[in-house]
């Protein structure tokens, strides 16, 4: 009996759960904020909203409604009116995700945003589960 083996083993159980998670971590792009004067950009709000499957307009409304200004989709850049810090546009980023993205089940963001009836289901493709989510 080998408690060194015994811990080595743990250490490899425990990886295995912790780094599928870690990876779907990575997975999620990143945003490109830019300041411009009166201006907050978006660079890649396009490739962002094709990456996590959804609508481009969904995600533009979302920073529109929690920045509280208006804005307006132009190719892949959502532009912003008014400054917004890059710190502050990543925490609405990331109520995003935590609300519209990512399974609350699995933690995967390979999900889809179905509407159903009057209210917006978040399927996943990992593990299947449909959790409702509040409407936009
Ligand atoms: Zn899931």
């Amino acid at each position: 009996m080998s408690s060194e083996k015994e811990y080595m083993d743990l250490l490899e159980r425990a990886y295995k759960v912790v780094t599928p998670k870690a990876q779907r971590r990575a997975e999620i792009p990143k945003l490109e904020v830019q300041n411009l004067p009166r201006r907050t950009v978006i660079a890649n709000l396009g490739q962002i909203a094709k990456r996590l499957n959804r609508d481009p307009s969904h995600v533009a409304k979302f920073f529109q409604k929690e920045l509280a200004v208006p804005g307006m989709l132009d190719g892949d850049a959502l532009i912003l009116s008014g400054e917004r810090s890059p710190k502050v546009v990543e925490a609405v980023y990331e109520r995003y995700l935590k609300y519209y993205v990512i399974c609350p089940v699995c933690g995967s963001i390979d999900t889809l945003l179905q509407r159903e009836g009057r209210i917006y289901v978040l399927k996943c493709t990992a593990c299947g589960a449909s959790t409702p989510v509040k409407p936009l």
